[in-house]
């Protein structure tokens, strides 16, 4: 088992026009740096073409690297053939080999490399229960659902012990539930073989409930490196603020005022006016403009006596355990969520309460976090 290191990873594509969405001369990947230790498990998170996995792809050594240093281990391998690099790959697509039973298809790489059919054996019958296709050895690949191919598919990367494992969205085919499933025996699979793991998803939930460490990515750029609490609630920018969480953070425009010794959040064709803390006092003044981040829980329902803010509720769902509601802030949706059981419509009236000390402030041109 290594850990990995990426250095400064560029990639631009020459692009012959036939690739869909494909960069016109720009590059796929800028100056990706990334550390990942031995046996961490890491998600690449963004959202389609932000370059995930063409950087995976480039760890694997099956695209070309334009600048930059790619290190497996203290290994620099970025003239290894995918072979020497010791690494197990689970793509999106299972891509079995239809005329072999799932237990050939296990065993494909090790009788490949030559290895001993006794070992194999040993091998195949190790890894099987891990991935709960002890009782799929004998089948063929078309006899198997979504989920079950998914699994074989994981037991194939892993078989061969690699240092690295590199999986790629392997959920991205199996619906709701199946999904969630399989996210859960991915999460026992990984503690049990404390494999180094990069893994490529779009889906927020995905990378937050796996992994240790998030890399979140938009066009080609790395905006946060963090664990999922680093990234949850201290977000560098107004795309990291947003991108997680579900639903995600408010993020509305606000002119700050003076009142008395401490500032107030207010919004245009709004009474809503929220207490900005006061670890901010020395970098706001009054008329600053700026976004106001909140997360939907940090928004509250005050009770009869509350001397919160009454609000029109705009949009009511009801999703069983969790009910959302929408107000509107000037020409934003201020999103809130809450256990409260009362069944609200258009047009009823609450006190609005926002945890003042739980907001967050954005450069409006840059969308950078400004900080106390
Ligand atoms: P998705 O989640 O949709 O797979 P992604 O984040 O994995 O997206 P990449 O597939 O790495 O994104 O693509 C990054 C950018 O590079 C995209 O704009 C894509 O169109 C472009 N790209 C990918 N492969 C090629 C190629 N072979 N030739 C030209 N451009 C490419």
């Amino acid at each position: 088992m290594a850990g990995l290191r990426i250095e400064h990873l560029y990639k631009r594509y020459e692009n012959d026009g036939k690739k869909k969405n494909a960069v016109k001369n720009d590059y796929a990947v800028k100056d990706l740096n990334l550390v990942a230790d031995q046996g961490e498990f890491i998600a690449l998170l963004g959202p389609s073409g932000c370059g995930k996995t063409t950087t995976l792809r480039m760890t694997a050594g099956l695209e070309d690297i334009t600048k930059g240093e790619i290190y497996i281990g203290d290994t620099l391998v970025n003239n290894l053939h995918p072979k020497d690099r010791h690494i197990g790959l689970a793509f999106e697509d299972y891509a079995m080999y239809p005329p072999l039973t799932v237990y050939d298809n296990i065993a494909f790489n090790l009788k490949a490399k030559g290895v001993d059919k006794a070992e194999i054996d040993k091998r195949v019958r190790e890894i099987a229960p891990l991935m709960q296709c002890d009782d799929l050895l004998d089948k063929m690949p078309v006899k198997l659902s979504g989920g079950q191919k998914q699994r074989v598919n994981i037991a194939r990367a892993i078989i061969r012990r690699p240092e690295l494992l590199l999986m790629d969205e392997p959920l991205s085919h199996l619906d709701g539930k199946a999904r969630q499933a399989m996210r859960t025996e991915i999460k026992r699979l990984i503690n049990d073989i404390k494999c180094t793991t990069i893994y490529v998803t779009h889906d927020q939930l995905e990378a937050m409930s796996l992994a240790d460490k998030i890399a979140i990515i938009n066009f080609g750029v790395l905006q946060q490196y963090g664990t999922p609490a680093e990234v949850y609630d201290d977000p560098v920018n107004e795309f990291v603020a947003s991108f997680i969480g579900e639903p995600p953070m408010n993020i509305i425009e606000t002119t700050i005022i003076g009142e008395g010794d401490h500032f107030l959040f207010t919004f245009a064709n709004s009474n809503l006016k929220i207490a900005v803390p006061e670890r901010y006092n020395n970098v706001v003044s009054n008329g600053f403009k700026c976004k106001m981040g909140v997360r939907p829980m940090d928004v509250l329902i005050g009770g009869a006596d509350s001397k919160g803010t009454p609000e029109e509720v705009a949009t009511f769902e009801n999703l069983g355990d969790e009910r959302r509601i929408g107000i509107h802030v000037g020409s934003s949706l201020l999103m809130l969520i809450t256990d409260d059981e009362t069944r609200y419509k258009a047009g009823d009236i609450i006190k609005l309460e926002v945890r003042g000390e739980k907001t967050h402030l954005f450069d409006i041109e840059t969308g950078n976090r400004i900080r106390a």
